[in-house]
């Protein structure tokens, strides 16, 4: 832009400049020529009042060394008529341009036209008209125009490295907040403010952004705290709910009432895995989500669940896949299944109308890894990133499905706190979802 509008400016500048010199060049041609139209009239008097013309002629054959520009130069009498005339050798025939008629000057095709009338005593004799060829008006032109060539070229340069320096500065700090910017939306970190001590409109832009990140932060840490103490408060009733529900079903004898309770205690089940996934995020959020690591063998645990699982999965068979692993881990047991329970009800409920999810376990020297892989809906490419953050949920499955976005955030950050991961990789058809634990370093945390 500054490149741009110093340009623009220069080339105005030159050319305006350009102009006023050529009009000022022309005029100053124009008073000179009707000085020496005015000379030669004077000097050709006598030579018309005598009829001299061979004198006339000798005196227009003068201005070859006088103003050597001149190609024609002609005494007219009154009657229009050719008196005396002289022609720069090498020049053709005069051509007077009928519109030369009424005034004093005319410039045609780099030619000027002067004439002036020859007055004795308040009596016209006749007139003088030159015509003066304007090469040394191409010349300056053309001087004039290399010079503002050269100078714009160089002013181009110029300014073009004073803008690479202003843009250097200014586009640091943008970058470095368009950064910053993605950053905090990837992390949601929200606590890190950007330093700048500048005064300029981008300092403005930061320190709206900065305060912005601080409401959202207090937005974020009342809406946590809301979360904590509402679902704290939801859990007690729940359980004693869960209670009376259970006793009576195990009072009711009439099989139809039976079905109503089971209902009511289905939704209370769900209700409770909210509240506990809730309750979990809370957690997470304040750095209070605590491990209990114990010892335990991974086949158990996974052959455990899955059976489990199994019982209330009519829809769908679990099959277990790949290595065995005989190996007695150090980890939250309790964690671990969960995540597993997430990733097997995730798999079913995003696979309507299949029959199959499949477990696939692998022993590596440094980790197992665990897949659990589906034949349902997928996830498109440019979701899959985000599906580990909180209350996100694909566009396609939220209308369709019922769910909180919660499970996965969860799940990751329980295998991040074992020095695991958790990835997803889009199927052919379907969904694979992988998370690893590492063998050895848990096994010396565990005895370390
Ligand atoms: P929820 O399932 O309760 O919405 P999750 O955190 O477990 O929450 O999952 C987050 C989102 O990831 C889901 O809403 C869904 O869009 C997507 N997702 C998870 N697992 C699968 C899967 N197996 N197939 C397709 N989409 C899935």
């Amino acid at each position: 832009m500054l490149v741009f509008t110093s340009v623009l400016v220069l080339g105005i500048f030159f050319a305006v400049f350009i102009i006023t010199d050529t009009r000022s060049f022309k005029q100053r041609k124009v008073d000179d020529m009707i000085s020496l139209a005015q000379v030669v009239g004077t000097n050709s008097i006598s030579t018309l009042q005598f009829d001299d013309d061979d004198e006339a002629r000798k005196i227009l054959a003068e201005l070859h060394n006088v103003a050597p520009a001149i190609i024609h130069a002609v005494i007219l009498d009154t009657a229009g008529r050719f008196f005396a005339s002289y022609t720069k050798p090498g020049a053709d025939t005069l051509h007077v341009p009928p519109e030369f008629n009424e005034s004093r000057s005319l410039f045609v095709d780099e030619r000027l036209f002067v004439t002036h009338d020859i007055v004795d005593k308040g009596q016209v004799l006749g007139k003088v008209l030159l015509e003066v060829e304007l090469s040394d008006l191409q010349q300056i032109k053309r001087s004039q125009f290399q010079l503002a060539f050269i100078l714009l070229v160089a002013a181009l340069g110029f300014a073009f490295l004073i803008a690479i320096a202003i843009q250097q500065y200014f586009s640091r700090r943008l970058v470095y907040l368009v950064n910053t910017m993605k950053e905090v939306s990837r992390t949601g970190e929200y606590n890190k403010p950007i330093a700048d001590d500048g005064k300029d409109e981008i300092s403005i832009l930061i320190n709206v952004f900065n305060d912005l990140m601080k409401q959202v932060k207090e937005t974020q840490e009342k809406k946590d705290e809301f979360i904590g103490i509402a679902s704290h408060e939801l859990k007690t009733p729940l359980t004693s709910i869960k209670g009376y529900m259970e006793l009576l079903n195990l009072m009711e004898d009439k099989e139809s009432n039976k079905q109503f309770v089971q209902k009511a205690m289905e939704n209370v089940r769900k209700l409770e895995r909210l509240i506990r996934d809730l309750l979990d995020v809370s957690k997470i959020q304040s750095g209070q989500l605590e491990l209990n690591m114990g010892h335990f063998n991974m086949d158990s645990l996974l052959d455990e669940t899955i059976a489990s699982f199994q019982m209330i999965a009519n829809t769908h068979q679990i099959i277990r896949e790949g290595d065995c692993i005989n190996e007695v881990i150090s980890a939250d047991g309790q964690r671990i299944e969960q995540v597993l329970i997430n990733l097997l009800s995730n798999a079913i409920k995003y696979s309507p109308g299949e029959t199959q999810v499949i477990v696939h376990t692998q022993k590596t020297e440094r980790e197992l890894v665990i897949k659990v892989r589906d034949f349902g809906i997928g996830i498109p490419a440019d979701e899959q990133e985000n599906i580990f953050e909180r209350f996100y949920r694909t566009k396609g499955t939220s209308a369709h499905f019922s769910g909180f976005g919660l499970g996965l955030y969860i799940a990751r950050d329980i295998i991040t706190r074992h020095n695991g991961r958790i990835w997803v990789e889009a199927q052919e058809r379907g969904t694979a979802f992988y998370f690893s634990l590492p063998v050895k370093k848990q096994e010396l945390q565990a005895t370390g």
